[in-house]
């Protein structure tokens, strides 16, 4: 394609702006591998790119969106030729590199991931970045040695994009989830999706005592701050928490108390660096774990042209499960 539609973040002195334009082959960044994108996604990072809340781009002129999936085009990768589907989460894109909203991406080919059998390009994305990070925490929680055995597993943020896909996820490797929300209206989409119990967020929003009475074997939490903190105290004995996201703060007021008196875990859990291999274990087992009817029903898809209107409801936490867009 010689020319292509692409969302730009541009910044001058008076801040900086999103607006999209037509832009070139010549218009991108360095990179061995084409790509025609024909699906892409909305995240929360995503939403703090294009609004600017915080400092997630760090170049401009910047093309935002850290997923996408389509069609190489052009390849002087090994590992991939033209034709190939392919996906691709994080390593800076949309960050540092020219990213996913736009019609054409060239990136390094080592940060691709071939799509799994048995998804399509439009499933990939509504799982993206937000599910394929639940799985790393499903993952991570597993190689704990948490079972379904070992008792209820809780999902803060349930009814955003993290916690929607880790509901489903779960509850189809069968363990009992917990499901806590800010929006008591969505406990038929809760559990719908496979939870058991559904409680009022505002339960795990006080203080955080050093211990309290054990009510989870683990969790799986994008909220981070008080809340990371009252689930941390909440663990049973020898339990694990993956720690994922900060939609509430990147504060946790806790204390040592449930690590070493308990021997609870905090597992980290990063997406964007994570290496290759662990990557296409997540996707494999997102290809096999993850219900097809279950991810539709989180999933709307949008036109790509909405999302600078979406960008500040994802940050507000006003968007139900996962978004899709379609790039013409
Ligand atoms: P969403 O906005 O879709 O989901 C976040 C959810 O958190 C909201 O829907 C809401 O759920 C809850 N929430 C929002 N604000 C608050 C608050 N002040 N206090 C308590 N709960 C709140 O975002 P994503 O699912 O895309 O991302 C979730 C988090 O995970 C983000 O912080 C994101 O940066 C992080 N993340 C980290 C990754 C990594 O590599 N570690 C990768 C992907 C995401 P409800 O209404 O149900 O209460």
């Amino acid at each position: 394609m010689q020319h292509f539609q692409a969302l730009l973040i541009t910044k001058d002195d008076s801040g900086q702006k999103a607006a999209w334009s037509e832009i070139g082959p010549a218009d991108l960044m360095p990179g061995n591998v084409t790509v025609r994108v024909s699906h892409t996604t909305m995240n929360y990072k995503d939403g703090l790119a294009i609004t600017g809340k915080a400092p997630v781009v760090r170049r401009f002129p910047m093309i935002p969106g850290i997923d996408f999936a389509g069609t190489v085009l052009s390849s002087e990768h090994p590992r991939y030729k033209p034709g190939d589907a392919v996906l691709l989460n994080g390593w800076g894109v949309g960050e540092t590199h020219m990213g996913g909203y736009a019609q054409v991406a060239r990136i390094n080919g080592d940060w691709l991931v071939p799509l799994p059998a048995g998804l399509t390009a439009a499933q990939s994305m509504a799982i993206g970045t937000a599910g394929y990070t639940a799985m790393l925490s499903v993952l991570a929680l597993e190689s704990h040695g948490i079972t379904p055995a070992s008792g209820p597993i809780l999902v803060t943020g349930a009814a955003g994009g993290v916690g929607s896909v880790a509901t489903a996820l779960l509850a189809k490797l069968g363990y009992r989830v917990i499901a806590s929300t800010g929006r008591l209206n969505e406990e038929p989409y809760l559990k719908s999706l496979g939870a058991t119990e559904v409680i009022d967020r505002s339960s795990l929003a006080g203080t955080p005592r050093a211990l309290n009475k054990e009510r989870w074997a683990g969790a799986i939490d994008s909220v981070g701050s008080s809340t990371l903190a009252n689930v941390i105290s909440m663990t049973s004995y020898g339990g694990c928490i993956a720690a994922c996201g900060l939609a509430q703060g990147m504060d946790l007021p806790t204390s040592v108390a449930p690590f070493i008196l308990r021997g609870v875990t905090l597992a980290g859990i990063d997406s964007v660096m994570a290496p290759l291999a662990k990557r296409q274990v997540a996707w494999t087992r997102l290809a096999t774990d993850m219900p097809p009817a279950k991810l539709a029903a989180m999933t709307v898809n949008e036109d790509i042209k909405a999302v600078t209107t979406l960008a500040p409801d994802i940050l507000a936490g006003k968007i139900r499960g996962r978004v899709v867009f379609a790039l013409p």
